[in-house]
């Protein structure tokens, strides 16, 4: 009896061994039965799989990417090709941010169930159009090629979150990807898209974040006036500027982007408040566009003294800024202070649904950043600098409020930013350039930024 008694306690121990693996080994297919798929090693996925996926159109339906008699074919003009590889991927997925990457499970038609057993014709393979316009990233592109500048372009609908324009260079083309030499910086960074993953020092851009906590901070900060003879030492540290401002208040200080003005002022906030409203506007935050995380902005002063505090209001020190996220801040002031998600998958049209490519459509408005008062003082301002210093005709007929920046990178190097907003009423678009040493960044992000806008502009009216 006993005997008995120790083999059924032995057979059920066995059985529940059994299932508790199957159950563990069904978990594990469910969770990861997609990832597995994607794997390089299953080239008849990664490679070939293309061969028969579905299309990738631009908003205006002209195609990115589609499959012909087993080829992955891209669109026929180069520009657009190199302008929208990030943004589209390549056969590969070296770009792992890029829709061939990140959906390329909904473009195969690859099931769980089935995986790519079926055959082709009854695969339900997805065709994704994107919100991105062919023609506004070829035209920032243009610039980026002419002056060979390093570096990401972003322009949104700050109203909808539709990324219009979306360029990351040094770039390639998909139809002959390069073989690249170990040490050969001409495509360092290639394979990223520095929209999404890069973080730059934001040097003066970062003022609109030191001016929005002492508006909000300290009484009355906009109409004080400072005197900037061009240098001062703060914390022990000689602080200077391009040339001396004179008597200013803070929109001049904007506009001359002082650093004395935004140095003391950081000084004066302290690291705790200048925190505060660091994390407010979401740096050392992790966003998410779509399916892809944003390279965390960074704002760290826990263990800055008063001379490292001073720079880190006037965007030195250790700040690093997302190109994307300076664009969402830029949206937040156009707003009225809360910023708009961006996104990029305009519409997928599959007849199973097998992923869930359409949580990357979102557009909703995020944690608001700053009150509407201050919002609008800070348009004011970045309105201001067009309007009083830089003159309208360097955006054409658009009407553009922004912030320019020109950030030490070290080793003499300087990467140049220009971010900002359009204030005409039928064109809502954010925008945010950064040109790895590029000097300053009116010389050469701006121009880069013009191009972006004007066919941004276009690609929104028609
Ligand atoms: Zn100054």
């Amino acid at each position: 009896m006993k005997r008995v008694l120790t083999r059924s306690l032995l057979t059920w121990f066995l059985a529940a061994a059994f299932f508790v693996g199957l159950g563990y080994f069904v978990v594990r297919l469910v969770t990861n039965a997609e990832d597995w798929a994607q794997l390089p090693m299953n080239g008849h996925l990664s490679a070939s799989g293309l061969g028969t996926a579905g299309t990738i159109y631009d908003r205006k339906g002209v195609v990115l990417a589609e499959s012909v008699d087993g080829e992955r074919v891209y669109n026929s003009d180069p520009r657009i090709r190199a302008a929208v590889l990030h943004t589209v991927g390549d056969d590969s997925t070296s770009i792992a941010t890029s829709v061939q990457s990140v959906y390329r499970n909904d473009l195969v038609g690859y099931s769980f169930l089935l995986g790519m057993g079926l055959p082709e014709s009854f695969r339900s393979t997805s065709d994704i159009t994107l919100t991105i316009d062919a023609e506004a990233c070829a035209a920032a592109y243009d610039v980026m090629a002419a002056n060979n500048y390093k570096g990401a372009v972003v322009v949104y609908n700050y109203k909808t979150g539709e990324i219009i324009c979306k360029v990351s260079t040094p770039t390639y083309d998909p139809n002959s990807p390069p073989k690249i030499e170990e040490g050969d910086d001409t495509y360092e960074g290639v394979y990223l898209d520095k929209v999404l993953s890069a973080a730059y020092p934001p040097g003066s851009t970062f003022k609109l974040i030191t001016a929005a906590a002492a508006i909000e901070t300290i009484p009355d900060s906009p109409a004080r006036y400072l005197y900037c003879e061009g240098g001062t030492i703060i914390g022990g540290e000689y602080v200077t500027c391009v040339e001396p401002h004179g008597e200013i208040d803070m929109r001049e200080a904007m506009a001359d982007s002082c650093n004395i003005y935004f140095a003391e002022l950081a000084v004066e906030l302290g690291s705790d408040t200048m925190t505060k409203y660091a994390n407010a506007f979401g740096f050392n935050k992790s966003f998410s566009m779509g399916h892809n995380d944003l390279k965390k902005s960074s704002y760290d002063v826990s263990k800055a003294d008063t001379a490292a505090l001073a720079w880190s209001g006037v965007g030195q020190y250790t700040d690093l800024a997302n190109p994307m996220h300076m664009a969402m801040i830029c949206s937040a002031i156009a707003n009225g202070g809360s910023p708009t998600n961006p996104y990029l998958i305009k519409d997928v049209s599959s007849f199973f649904k097998i992923g869930d490519i359409k949580a990357g459509i979102s557009g909703e408005n995020g944690d608001k950043m700053m009150k509407s008062a201050t919002a609008n003082k800070l348009a004011d301002m970045m309105r201001y600098t067009v309007s009083d210093h830089y003159g309208d005709s360097m955006f054409g007929n658009l009407h553009v409020a922004t912030k320019t920046g020109t950030a030490e990178v070290g080793d003499g190097k300087e990467d140049g930013w220009i971010v900002g907003f359009v204030t005409d009423e039928d064109v809502p678009l954010a925008f945010a350039v950064c040109i790895e040493n590029g000097g300053f960044g009116i010389s050469s992000a701006a121009p880069v930024a013009k191009a972006a806008l004007e066919a941004s502009a276009q690609a929104l009216n028609n």
